[in-house]
This record gives structure tokens, sequence and C-alpha cells, in this order.
């Protein structure tokens, strides 16, 4: 369905829970996140539902996504569900990783075609202190375990930060040319915990782009690759990966976007940076036929604004976490 702006939506990130296994420091605070009450989550056969729903007005795209998607329980069955679900023919999950090698194999067999893997450092020690106690090796592990499966593209996201990983600028990039990788650079956007700060940590994805051709060469830009939304991809020479870049911030993509997101708590949002939700718990839990729950979601993709404004002077958004919204 189109929204007011002539814009196709399409694609559905769905949060299946606000919990998560590690505590990025731009993410979430060190302590006291209160995670929202169990009753308050929707069920994971309510979301399939509001998938279904979502389905008759023309989404067919789905991403899982959280807090950290492969922490909540009977998610495999969730993929079965989704997969069988007869629109919808591309179904995504972004994971950071931690769980991903001992999971992706009955995932894989669920339905689940591609996983996006969050990577900020490819060094232990800086990875356990940006995500305050993670694991590096299982991060990786998980990757080659993606790689192994053949869930291609297997992508990664890097969040850039300024004074700590643009020195892994180069290194990150070079994956692209050991491994069928496609490496994606992040801008770091003010939402909910980094909001106050996040200007201080900003690095732009075009000095990312500088850096990786002052070192590694020019890049070239190459076709689009499988469920690519708003990032650009380039190759070096004789890759087997790519680079993108999504520059958030700094150059909004929202003239393409075609997203809308159902929180782990029930409300459908049709931009990350715009407070306002359409609420589909209820709906759901008084057992509203899929007709009724489509009309929601049109209300949803009506209400899309023509673009965000993150980071412009005196503006409102971005209060609430990402971890809830669904990132
Ligand atoms: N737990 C999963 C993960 O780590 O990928 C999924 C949820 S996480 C919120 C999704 C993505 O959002 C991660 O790549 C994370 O780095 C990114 N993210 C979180 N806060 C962000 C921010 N303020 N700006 C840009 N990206 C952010």
């Amino acid at each position: 369905m189109q929204d007011n702006y002539h814009r196709e939506i399409n694609y559905l990130r769905v949060s299946v829970t606000d919990r998560c296994n590690l505590r990025c420091f731009y993410c979430l605070p060190p302590h006291g996140v209160q995670s929202i009450p169990h009753e308050e989550v929707l069920r994971l056969e309510e979301m399939t539902r509001l998938v279904q729903a979502a389905a008759l007005v023309g989404v067919k795209k789905v991403r899982l996504t959280g807090g950290e998607p492969l922490v909540r329980k009977g998610l495999t069955a969730f993929v079965e569900a989704l997969a069988a679900v007869p629109e919808i023919d591309d179904l995504a999950m972004t994971t950071n990783g931690i769980l991903l090698a001992e999971r992706a194999k009955e995932l894989k067999a669920a339905g689940l075609k591609r996983v996006n893997v969050s990577l900020d450092s490819l060094r232990p020690e800086k990875y356990a202190r940006i995500t305050r106690g993670g694991d590096l090796a299982k991060v990786w592990a998980g990757i080659e375990t993606a790689l192994a499966l053949e869930m291609h593209p297997v992508k990664l996201n890097t969040v850039l930060l300024k004074g700590l990983n643009d020195d892994e600028i180069v290194d990150l990039a070079g994956l692209s040319r050991q491994f069928p990788l496609h490496i994606r650079f992040i801008e770091l956007m003010p939402v909910g915990t980094c909001k106050p700060w996040a200007a201080d940590y900003f690095l732009s994805a075009g000095q990312a782009r500088e850096t990786i051709e002052q070192n590694l060469g020019a890049l070239h830009e190459v076709r689009k690759l499988a469920g690519s939304g708003p990032a650009r991809y380039y190759r070096l020479p004789g890759a087997p990966g790519t680079i993108g870049f999504i520059p958030a911030v700094s150059d909004h993509f929202c003239d393409r976007c075609n997203r809308l997101r159902l929180t782990a708590s029930g409300g459908l949002r049709s931009c990350l940076y715009d407070e306002r939700e359409v609420d589909v718990k209820s709906a759901l839990r008084r057992g509203a036929p899929l007709e009724e729950l489509a009309r929601l979601v049109a209300r949803a993709i009506a209400l899309k604004p023509g673009r965000h404004h993150m980071g412009e002077a005196g503006e409102g958004g971005g209060q609430k976490a990402m971890s809830r919204i669904g990132g």
C-alpha cells in the first residue's frame, strides 16, 4: 500500500522482545532499565496475526529484531509460522550474534532466509567494552555459521563511533575482501539512551568512506543486494563481499523509506523517530478479525511522515529506547 507521499510500504520490522543479552553503551544504560512486564509484551501468536494482517495491505518483507530476538522463547516456531504466510517473500533477522552459532541451523530450517549481525569492533576487549560484556568469539562463530549455512547475503552492521571504532574502519571494510560479507557502516542516531550525547560520538558515513578509499583504493558502486534497503553498496576490486553506508542522519533516505515497525508491546510505528503509535494490542487481544487489523496497519501507513527531523534543533523525537521500538 502507498502512503501519503507515494511510497510503497511493504516492509515490517517486528521487535520480538525488548530484552537483550548485551547492553551496548549507546543503546541501553548500564543498569535500571525496566523490562516491559511480561503480560504487556505481545505473544508470538499475536505477532503472527498482525503479520498476516499486514500482508493483506502489501507487506512482503519481515525482519525480526528487538532487543535481541534470539533470547525470545519460541522463536523457531514463530519463524515457521511467518514463513507460512504466502505473501511474505523475505524473512530476515537482525541479531547481535551471541547465540547465533547454536541457533542458525534450526532457524534456517524453519524458514529464516538471512541475518544481519551487529558488530562494532573486531577487538575482543573493545567489543566487550562497547557491549558491556559481550564475547566477540561467540559473535564470530555465529557469523561463520551463517556463512557455512549459506544464509546469503550475510550482512554486518557497524555503528560508526568517533574515538572508539574509527581506527577499525579499514579492518572492518577489509573483511569484504576475505569473506562474502557485506559490511554496512551506520551513522549513530540520537535515539533513546544516547540522544543527549550522540553528537559527541558522531562520525559521518562520508568520513568513513573517505578513510576506506584513502587506505584501500577507490570504491565502485554495485547493484542492489537482496533485501537491501537504504544502504548504497560498493566493492573493492575482486572482493567477494561489499561495503555499504547508511547515512541515517547526514543524508536521510526518508523519500525511499518503505518501513513500518511493530513494537514488542504492540504499537505500530510508521517512523523510528516519530513518537506516534497505532495500538494494535487491544484489537489483537479482543480477537479482532484480520480485516480490522489490516485497517489498523493502513492507519499506521497513513500516519507516516514525509521525513524525520533527527539531529535538527528543537526536534522532539527519538525519546523511546531503540530496544523497545526495534532497531
Ligand atoms: N539485538 C539485535 C542487534 O544487536 O542487532 C537487534 C536490535 S539492535 C537495537 C539493532 C541495531 O540497532 C544494532 O545494529 C545496533 O547497533 C543498532 N543501534 C542501536 N542504537 C543505535 C543508534 N542510536 N544509532 C544507530 N544504530 C543503533
